[in-house]
């Protein structure tokens, strides 16, 4: 297989695109498709700051240096969950998260869950009994306050995460399996901003993860191989492995399924359900938008956590 543009020896060949590339020009290739992607839905531009969420794995790492090659005005946040399960996932995530900011002289900003709010992830999600014994959903919930938090604390225009395509089809097919009708309406490359929230936007989500793993590896960056331990078994991965076997069959099965969605969303499909969208109100502790009066899910679950330590302590 011969690279499309030089003629040498191909390193990646992408038979959904049906393209060869060898590695100089692959490495040229994904941050112009990138860039491609972040104009074409107006994600950011070059005079913004953005906030660039760091989990140490390939694709935030991958995202993080196409930004900075591109001339982006990126910074790192890595959000510290404490999770240990034998293979020190996160004390090792954090070092390659640091790593690769201190090489490329880039600003990281570190929060350690633990040292913030009393409790690693593991221990909020069994206090808070959320998430029926898997610590996802206090996860998921955390990684969602803080990473407003900060953007909005230190005044970041915008927030991007490093989701690839395999992450967005498998969330669009679970939506779909059960016409979830607004989780697919706020499903896309961006999420504009709302009261008090940052806008999200996800410059990957036209990437295949065998895509980013390429560029990851041939860009030397080093990043963390291991998923975290609490991932196996999930619905998402159950999702990916059968996009997979439809990919196999099919290449291009994927992309097709997620960029007609987006086409079907842009044309209204899902419109109808947009007139009831939800009255926010500014939760009472942290100011972040939540759907009833009161507190926001979050502030709840930290406060149930706090009440039931007290009650341990007094014992
Ligand atoms: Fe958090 Fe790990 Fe669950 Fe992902 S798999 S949400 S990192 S606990
Ligand atoms: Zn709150």
């Amino acid at each position: 297989m011969k690279c499309r543009k030089c003629g040498e020896k191909a390193s990646v060949n992408m038979r959904q695109h049906k393209l060869a590339l060898c590695k100089e020009h692959y490495l040229e290739w994904v941050p112009e498709q990138t860039e491609r992607f972040i104009e074409k839905y107006e994600m950011f531009s070059h005079d913004e700051k953005i906030l660039v969420a760091v989990s140490g794995g390939k694709d935030s790492l991958s995202l993080w240096d196409i930004l900075i090659r591109l001339g982006y005005q990126a910074d790192g946040l890595y959000i510290g969950l404490g999770i240990d399960a034998g293979i020190n996932y996160s004390g090792e995530s954090h070092r390659l998260a640091d790593e690769f900011a201190n090489e490329h002289n880039l600003k990281l900003h570190v929060v350690d869950i633990e040292k913030e709010y009393g409790q690693p992830i593991p221990v909020l999600s069994e206090i808070s009994r959320r998430g029926h014994g898997k610590p996802c959903a206090v996860c998921g919930l955390t990684k969602r306050h803080v990473m407003n938090r900060i953007a909005r604390d230190l005044g970041y225009d915008v927030l991007a995460t490093g989701h690839n395509l395999d992450d967005e089809a498998a969330v669009l097919f679970g939506n779909t399996l059960s016409w979830s009708g607004d989780y697919l309406l706020r499903q896309g490359p961006v999420l504009p901003s709302a009261d008090g929230l940052a806008r999200k936007v996800k410059p990957l989500c036209r990437f295949y993860e065998r895509e980013m793993t390429a560029y990851a590896l041939l860009r030397g960056i080093e990043y963390i191989y291991e998923e975290c331990p609490f991932a196996e078994g999930s619905t998402s991965i159950y999702y990916k492995e059968i996009l997979n076997q439809l990919e196999n069959d099919r290449p291009g099965a994927k992309l097709t399924f997620y960029l007609r969605f987006l086409e079907a969303r842009q044309s209204g499909l899902f419109a109808e359900r947009n007139d009831s969208t939800l009255h926010l109100h500014p939760c009472t502790n942290c100011g972040q938008p939540t759907s009833a009066p009161g507190l926001c899910s979050f502030c709840r679950m930290i406060e149930k956590v706090a009440d039931k330590e007290s009650i341990v302590s007094n014992l």
